[in-house]
């Protein structure tokens, strides 16, 4: 049977794309190895040089994530390298299994899903490490599976003060683009990211930023690397080329998709999505329901994440919600399977869109018999109501 209306896809990734990402895709494949590709190629390293905010080298990969995720470790690190891993959330763990899969010691530090990792918790953990064995400590940034974001600028100084000389390794993939992140001013070695969640382009493309440490690391590292390798990319990438065929079309993407960022002006994105991020808790808080992030200073701009009373199947609400409203939100992941709801609020979004996505979420719970209040779509409205979006004088709309 035809539904009628857009499908609403709110999960934390992969995110909407907008028509003008569509539209500049929709052109045929052009000279890889060509003048037109080599500006391209320039254009697009350089834009997300600017995004990282680093004055390092990027790579880039036609591959999801979990393959910059392989790249950052393959490329710095030696068999049996010592990697520390923070469980706090299932992608956290995810790259600790990818790191133990490609022959790293991995030492994983239990945790609480519900919060980040602190200066405290790394200087803990390094303080078991007087030998200096640990090559690497791999955190992710915000953390899609529990909605919880890292204050990774409080990293780097507890290494610093320790002299200790394991590399910096973030993952970005679902807060590139939606919230500050400062690879150079931060002092993060290798950041890894993808093109499918608040860069609003579809699945395909990972990204890999890499600082002075982390680049002379590669130079004398000896894990086995071929497709990933550095030295490799970066002779073609000086030229604007890559060492494979690239993907053109998503390279095409991307390439509008940084205008798009940088006509709206990063401050300005990021203070979107922090609204966005406000009024989703604004619903979740007047639903009585729980946000699944425990600090408040912690909760992500990217999902909100949100924690279903015992007893009750969020995979039976989401079921609902796609059944009666036709719209997609995450489910839970890992240990959070069936207990947890994921709302996505990045991208290319907007405050329509976000009261169509609490709307729909508040008509779930009722049809699901989910125990809520009343009233979260409209206290979210309240809020968007109540802050003008950046960059608009809502005085001046009389
Ligand atoms: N890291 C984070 C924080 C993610 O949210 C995801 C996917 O959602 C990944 C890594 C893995 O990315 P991919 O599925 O593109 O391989």
């Amino acid at each position: 049977m035809r539904r009628a209306g857009r499908h609403f896809l709110q999960l934390p990734g992969p995110s909407n794309v907008p028509d003008r990402v569509l539209a500049a895709m929709h052109r045929n494949t052009i000279d890889h190895r060509g003048p037109e590709f080599q500006a391209l190629g320039l254009r697009v390293l350089e834009g997300l040089r600017h995004l990282f905010g680093t004055e390092g080298r990027v790579f880039l990969y036609p591959s999801s994530a979990t393959g910059a995720w392989e790249a950052a470790l393959a490329n710095t690190l030696s068999p049996g390298a010592r990697v520390l891993v923070f469980e706090r959330g299932f992608f956290a763990e995810q790259w600790g299994r990818v790191a133990a899969r490609l022959g790293l010691d991995v030492v994983a530090v239990p945790g609480d899903w519900r919060r980040g990792v602190t200066a405290d918790d790394l200087h803990a953990a390094l303080a078991t490490d007087p030998d200096r064995r640990i090559a690497a400590v791999l955190v992710v940034h915000n953390e899609t599976s529990t909605g919880v974001t890292t204050d990774l600028a409080a990293l780097r100084p507890v290494l610093d003060a320790l002299a200790h000389p394991a590399l910096l390794m973030a993952d970005t993939v679902s807060s590139l683009a939606a919230c500050d992140y400062r690879h150079d001013a931060w002092g993060i070695d290798v950041c890894v990211s993808g093109s499918q969640k608040a860069l609003m382009l579809p699945p395909g493309l990972a990204f890999v930023a890499a600082g002075p440490r982390a680049l002379a690391a590669a130079a004398s590292a000896t894990a086995p690397r071929s497709y990933w390798s550095w030295s490799e990319q970066t002779r073609f990438n000086d030229e604007g080329f890559f060492p494979y065929t690239p993907a053109t079309g998503l390279l095409f993407g991307l390439d509008e998709a940084l205008t798009l960022l940088a006509q709206e002006g990063l401050p300005a994105v990021f203070a979107r999505h922090a609204r966005h991020a406000a009024a989703a808790r604004a619903a979740v808080e007047a639903w009585d329901l729980e946000c699944f992030a425990e600090r408040a200073h912690e909760r992500s701009v990217a999902a909100t994440t949100v924690l279903l009373p015992a007893g009750h199947s969020a995979d039976a609400l989401r079921s609902v919600i796609l059944e009666r409203c036709d719209m997609s939100i995450g489910g839970g992941l890992g240990r959070l399977a069936d207990r947890v709801i994921r709302i996505g609020h990045l991208g290319d979004f907007n405050d329509v869109m976000l009261l169509g996505t609490l709307g729909g979420v508040e008509l779930g719970l009722r049809v699901a018999g989910i125990p809520h209040r009343p009233g979260g779509a409209q206290a979210a409205l309240a809020l968007l109501a109540d802050t003008a979006p950046h960059g608009v004088d809502s005085t001046a709309l009389g």
